[in-house]
């Protein structure tokens, strides 16, 4: 069922804006030629808005944010912005965001185009069409749990520790939400764990499998985090949606990322319990080439398919922006990230322009 809907755009700093500008293309000809509803308004966030405002996230943002039904983000930080007090610096305002919004379930595909399967640092072969979404836990686990200290004993040696700590009902929404992602795709779940060895991954799995009463469709499996992260090596296209913890997912969206070959190509969403979100790419604010028409749109313009297809439950719309990347990197276009050394590339506008002609 196709939901309209209202979206914060919020481009944040350096190719952000640049990225926004060619997905808020994408949203007014979804809304022109197919009614798509989506309204979109932009307000300032990062380091801009620090600049513009004295606060990375000002109050007026953070209200935006929380009355829409969706949030789609470019980047923020840059080197300019490092020097200032920690709870001014711009990535701070991603880091409220998400606990403002209670973003806890973080989705990240690994989606590989074939034309693209060059690119990876594996063989074509073993990821040409790869298809993975990685649900990982976003505001749990050992990065939150307490006790946690770096101290020195009674007998002057020094120690750090952290805890690994989850309660049942942290552990079933996210696998709720694992499961509803897996039945818009190919119903299967892995769920990563370390069960083996530590009890609040005995707690996960049994959750886990509790859970996946609910969805008699889905398939679940489960695997131990350093066999998962073997078999993502190995043979990544064996998976569907893998859903684990923070630490685990942490470190196995990174590496899954990686299989795909380019930054500029990774969206990503971070979800409530009501399936609003929050959709950016995965990369960041690149200093290096803003301002130049040289930043790859296409993560941006990917994380627009995965808030219809999630917030607004319309695969339809999403299914088009999909395909229209497909037809564009189909006939050869490529901005500089994705080229060969010595292939023609085109800009940012220029992706744009191609994205939006193809979608149909
Ligand atoms: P980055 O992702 O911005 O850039 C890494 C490299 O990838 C650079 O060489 C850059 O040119 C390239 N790159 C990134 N996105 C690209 C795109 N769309 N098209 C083509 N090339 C692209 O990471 P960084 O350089 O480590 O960080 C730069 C700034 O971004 C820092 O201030 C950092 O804190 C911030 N950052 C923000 C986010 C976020 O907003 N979610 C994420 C990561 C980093």
């Amino acid at each position: 069922m196709k939901k309209s809907g209202t979206v914060a755009v919020l481009p944040g700093d350096g190719i952000g804006h640049e990225v926004t500008a060619q997905a808020i293309r994408v949203i007014d000809k979804l809304n022109s030629d197919f009614s798509t509803g989506l309204e979109c308004t932009t307000a300032p966030v990062g380091g801009t808005a620090y600049d513009l405002h004295g606060h990375p996230l000002p109050p007026e943002t953070l209200e935006l944010a929380r009355q829409s039904d969706a949030v789609l983000l470019g980047a923020v930080g840059g080197p300019q912005w490092e020097k200032i007090a920690r709870e001014h610096r711009p990535e701070r305002a991603l880091l409220s965001l998400r606990s403002e919004l209670q973003l806890f379930s973080n989705l990240r595909p690994a989606l590989l185009f074939p034309e693209l399967a060059s690119a990876s640092t594996l063989k074509p072969e073993v990821v040409s069409g790869l298809d993975i979404m990685i649900v990982r836990e976003l505001t749990g686990g050992i990065y939150f749990g307490e006790p946690r200290a770096m101290t020195t004993d009674e007998d002057g040696t020094r120690i750090g520790y952290n805890t690994m700590v989850y309660r049942e009902p942290e552990i079933r929404r996210i696998a709720h939400s694992a499961f509803q992602v897996a039945q818009q795709r190919d119903k299967r779940v892995c769920s990563v764990d370390k069960a083996n060895v530590m009890e609040v991954s005995e707690l996960w799995r049994e959750i886990v499998t509790d859970v996946s009463g609910d969805y008699p469709e889905v398939e679940l499996s489960h695997m131990y985090i350093d066999n998962a992260c073997m078999q993502l090596v190995r043979a990544p296209k064996q998976f569907d949606v893998i859903v684990t913890t923070n630490l685990f997912g942490d470190i196995l969206s990174d590496a899954a990322s990686m299989l795909t070959g380019s930054i500029g190509m990774l969206p990503s969403a971070s979800l409530d319990a009501n399936k609003k979100g929050m959709y950016e790419p995965v990369h960041g604010s690149a200093p290096d080439i803003a301002g130049q028409n040289l930043a790859n749109p296409l993560a941006t313009i990917l994380s627009v398919a995965m808030m219809l297809r999630t917030t607004f439950e319309n695969s339809i719309d999403a299914e088009r922006i999909e395909n229209a990347v497909k037809n564009v990197l189909a006939n050869g276009l490529r901005t500089a990230d994705i080229a060969h050394a010595g292939e023609n590339y085109i800009g940012t506008s220029e992706m744009g322009d191609a994205v939006v002609a193809e979608i149909k």
